[in-house]
């Protein structure tokens, strides 16, 4: 077990909170989760299956029949104490992060405050769900639309963004009135466990929110098999994002989906340079390359490439590389040994086809863990894997192009359609390419516009649906058409 003392949850004796009980699984089975950076084991965690599913389900639909009753006042209350929770524990919230998926500390409070932002944005967008009436077209006849919370909802969260992917999908559930299970990635259930329990000190009633890992199949099958379940918001990959849909067919279940991307980032010859090259060093690095909106392909105009390509290995020799947990790190490890593969299989297979390193390129050896040094390639070509498919990791391929419509037409040259980035300061420009782009989310002269009031989502094989901004409580609600006659 790890040294480092949690207070949120006891590492030594960890379980799950189902209906407002912390439980342990039915058969007292348990899978491990090991810290990246050191490779150490950081707890043992009960393994629920679909009998605990089962009964989180029971639980949020008995508390449905209060929570959604309650006032949106009353619900924001308990919302926002919660956030206020989360904030006062920041740090230990970050310790928990960085140790089970190796996010540096650093970055790791930062998305602790950008997971409490959506407990604030919903707890007000609860205020304002708004009916309709309707003009009729009969003298007694009145027509309404009211919105009903649509009933009991699963969140099934992915490990980059353990905090954020929960509170981005509970909290416009919860401020709609829908209680919920959350399954979050077997490899960061603790991040769950220890918003479980600021929930239970929140005193959020129970069954509202509930938290079972373990046998991930297994709990998939009961979410998706269960009635009670009315819809499911499903983060991860668009492998298991396309076997969901047809899971939920069956039922018809509501889904909404927020999978994999390869953004574009581009980079016109009248841009600010510099302001391009900071924008690529946070997109890229962050997370240490693990984000589903981080820049997979930078296109660079051919007139400016030799300039942006010193300026960015210059700053990215400047990253520091290390344990998460260290505070002056920039760059932590990869989640897992598969990641780390993923990333040298791409490295290799980028170099083997001429692609040119111009920093980093190997295993990062100076701690135990899963790392990769941060890497710049150049001269990278269509035909290579890291142009195609998500590394996932902290390398930045650097390509060129010379016209506007050569690059549009590269860029939409994807499957994925999550995020993508243009920096120019021609506006003509900047809007044409905006609205040829083929992705949900756009940065203009901006490497990060996830914030809590804004759509955020894919197109194409990045899924559909919206979270975040008042679009993001719609999948959460029901329509509801009453016809009087007086
Ligand atoms: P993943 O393997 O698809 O896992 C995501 C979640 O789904 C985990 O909780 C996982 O549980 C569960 N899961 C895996 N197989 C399942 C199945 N057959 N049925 C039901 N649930 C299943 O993805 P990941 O590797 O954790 O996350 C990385 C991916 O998420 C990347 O593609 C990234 O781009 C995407 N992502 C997208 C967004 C977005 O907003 N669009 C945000 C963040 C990440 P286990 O951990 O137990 O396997």
């Amino acid at each position: 077990m790890s040294t480092e003392q949690l207070t949120l949850i006891n590492s030594e004796d960890v379980s799950l909170y189902v209906n407002g009980e912390w439980v342990k699984a039915n058969d007292k089975s348990q899978f491990e989760v090991y810290n990246p950076s050191t490779k150490e084991l950081v707890a043992k965690v009960p393994r629920a299956g679909a009998d605990e599913t089962r009964v989180a389900i029971e639980g949020a639909a008995g508390a449905f029949k209060t929570w959604s009753k309650f006032t949106a006042e009353k619900r924001a209350s308990y919302m926002l104490r919660l956030r206020d929770l989360m904030l006062e524990h920041t740090e230990e919230l970050a310790r928990i992060m960085s140790m089970e998926m190796g996010k540096a500390y650093t970055e790791a409070k930062g998305e602790v405050t950008y997971a409490a932002g959506f407990l604030t944005w919903y707890a007000e967008e609860g205020r304002r769900i708004y009916g309709e009436t309707i003009p009729a077209s009969a003298e007694n006849k009145r027509l309404f639309v009211i919105k009903q919370p649509i009933g009991v909802v699963a969140a099934i969260t992915p490990w980059n963004f353990p905090l954020a992917m929960m509170t981005r999908k509970l909290g416009p559930a919860m401020a709609a009135g829908c209680t919920g299970v959350v399954k979050p990635a077997s490899q960061t259930p603790l991040t769950a466990l220890a918003f479980a329990k600021l929930a239970e000190m929140a005193d959020i009633p129970k069954g509202v929110i509930n938290i079972v890992a373990g046998s991930t199949k297994a709990i998939s099958d009961e979410i998706f098999g269960n009635k009670i379940v009315r819809k499911i918001s499903f983060t991860g990959s668009t492998d298991v994002g396309k076997d969901l849909v047809v899971q939920s067919a069956n039922q018809l279940k509501k889904l909404s989906l927020e999978l994999g991307g390869h953004a574009p980032y581009i980079v016109f010859a009248d841009a600010d340079l510099q302001k391009a090259v900071k924008g690529v060093v946070a997109s890229k690095f962050r997370n240490a390359g693990q984000t589903c909106v981080c820049a997979n392909r930078i296109y660079v105009h051919k007139d400016v490439k030799e300039e942006f390509a010193n300026l960015f290995v210059e700053e990215v020799k400047k990253l520091n590389v290390g344990n998460s947990l260290d505070e002056t790190v920039d760059v932590g490890p990869l989640v897992n040994e598969s990641g780390l593969e993923k990333v040298l299989e791409h490295v290799e297979d980028a170099v083997g086809k001429g692609a040119t390193l111009l920093v980093g390129g190997e295993k990062y050896t100076e701690e135990n863990g899963y790392f990769y040094q941060p890497t710049v390639l150049d001269n990278v070509t269509d035909e290579m894997k890291i142009m195609k498919e998500e590394t996932f990791g902290p390398v930045a391929p650097i390509t060129v192009f010379e016209s506007d419509e050569e690059v549009i037409e590269a860029a939409n040259d994807t499957d994925y359609g999550l995020a993508s980035y243009i920096y120019t300061k021609d506006i003509a420009r900047a809007i044409h390419v905006a609205e040829s782009l083929d992705f949900g989310i756009i940065g203009l002269n901006d490497a990060l516009p996830g914030v809590a009031q804004a759509p955020f989502g894919g197109m194409k094989e990045s899924g559909y649906g919206r979270e975040g901004g008042h679009q993001g409580i719609r999948d959460y609600l029901e329509e509801k058409y009453i016809s009087l006659e007086l």
